[in-house]
């Protein structure tokens, strides 16, 4: 690269010519990024970052693991690119793999560009299978920024992209902030499922194709399901013959200490979707894991669907090598043992010491929230400024972190150790100390 090359030459290319994601363009102030290793990131001026953002929560094995820097190159010098109707090795290698680690039962895998395409299919899948149109899905998600799938999103993003039709929404549990006036995890989780039992009766059970449901939502506050919820979703899907699709976009492939987030719940849906941590984003892909029942359906019926790099080659090569460095180096089982060891120790201890500003921690495997309050009793969220002044201050001391509202989403590669974890927790102590105190 050109030693021409700075932190100010990339910063006012992008300024120049780049229209960003949900942004006003002219308050924008990106940061500049040159490479990574590990959990480690730096620009073209020697200043180093740690990573606990994973990016948008995707980089689930770090930057640039060798193997899957090599199984890119090698796939490329193979062949870089053919058309998904082709029976192509990686494909079914890539395929072969997902499905191993499973729930059983299940038996296909349709490859899409990344998560949002990837439930526009499960919808589609849903719709055609029993002839019916509406979706359910929790007012608490994010389902990515496509037509239908926006509108299945409960954020408030959906509210400008309302375009599609057939979509009705549910509150999902949350104990912190109940919907149901419950005051503990039995009570949310009875009450969250009579709800949902009560929109089911409402909508018409006959006219309902699938419930969508993130298995652990993530953008919406790492929001970890209490016992049970699950499996009664399960079993209001079996009562009046609606599909269960989880959304494992952001959850799965080891963010949660388990292969799939759903492993932690006991309650096996009939689709799973799943992109970012498949791969961990080194080449985009998503897709759909498709149940027995599901795919023999469309062994007789037409499936009207389709993308012309569906089971891309490159992305393909990368599932293959990333699935196969994280069962090689235990990144599954590392997460687990970092989430209660380490992290989630680390992350409880730091809401005692400044219990004025953090109203609840909660999480699993490396996917946590701290949640950040102006008053612990009411438990108003810090507003924006505050939250953005935060995260300024944190980047400044070079951490990367995810933040949504008034959260801060910690949530690292799988493969960090304990000592990156020790300096992330001194760098929140000592913002978080100027915050509570300033
Ligand atoms: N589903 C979930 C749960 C997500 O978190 C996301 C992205 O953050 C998506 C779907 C959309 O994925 P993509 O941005 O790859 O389209």
């Amino acid at each position: 690269m050109s030693s021409s090359i700075n932190n100010q030459y990339v910063y006012d290319l992008d300024r120049q010519y780049v229209f960003h994601s949900w942004s006003t363009q002219g308050s924008l102030n990106p940061l500049v990024i040159a490479g990574g290793e590990g959990c480690t990131l730096w620009d073209y001026d020697g200043r180093r970052y740690l990573d606990f953002s994973s990016q948008l929560v995707n980089t689930n094995i770090g930057h640039q693991h060798p193997k899957v820097i090599a199984a890119i190159q090698a796939q490329a010098g193979e062949l870089v690119t053919v058309a998904p109707a082709t029976a192509n090795l990686m494909r079914g290698e890539a395929a072969k793999r997902i499905l191993a680690r499973a729930p059983a039962g299940f038996a296909k895998v349709f490859f899409t560009n990344a998560g949002a395409d990837a439930n526009e299919n499960a919808m589609r899948m849903a719709r055609q299978y029993t002839g019916r149109d509406k979706i359910l899905s929790a007012y608490r998600s994010y389902h990515g920024n496509t037509g239908a799938a926006i509108v299945a999103t409960g954020d408030p993003r959906r509210v400008p992209n309302e375009y599609a039709t057939g979509h009705k929404h549910f509150f999902n549990p949350y104990l912190y902030r109940s919907e149901f006036n419950a005051s503990n995890e039995e009570e949310e989780c009875e009450r969250a499922l009579q709800h949902l039992r009560r929109v089911i009766e409402c909508e018409g059970p006959g006219a309902i194709a699938a419930i969508l449901l993130e298995s652990l939502p993530g953008t919406a506050g790492i929001l970890v399901p209490p016992a049970g919820y699950m499996q009664g979703v399960r079993k209001l899907a079996d009562e009046f013959g609606i599909v269960l699709i989880f959304d494992e976009v952001m959850a799965g492939f080891g963010r949660t200490g388990q292969w799939l987030a759903l492993d932690n719940f006991g309650a096996v849906p009939d689709l799973i979707v799943f992109a970012k941590g498949v791969n961990s984003g080194y080449v985009p892909a998503g897709g759909v894991m498709i149940s027995k029942a599901i795919s023999e359906h469309f062994d007789h019926h037409f499936f009207p669907g389709g993308l012309t790099y569906s089971g891309h080659p490159l992305a393909m090569a990368a599932i293959v090598a990333t699935l196969d460095a994280m069962s090689a180096e235990g990144m599954v089982e590392n997460a687990r043992m970092i989430g209660e060891s380490a992290l989630g120790p680390g992350l409880r201890a730091l809401a005692a010491r400044y219990p004025m500003i953090i109203g609840e921690v909660r999480g699993l495997g490396v996917f946590w929230a701290l949640e950040f309050v102006t008053d612990p009793i009411q438990k108003t969220p810090m507003p924006a400024p505050r939250m953005q002044a935060m995260k300024a201050a944190l980047t400044a001391r070079g951490l990367l972190t995810f933040v949504v509202d008034n959260r801060i989403h910690v949530v690292p590669p799988c493969i960090v150790n304990a000592e990156q974890v020790n300096e992330a927790l001194g760098i929140f102590d000592e913002v978080f100390k100027a915050v509570a105190h300033g």
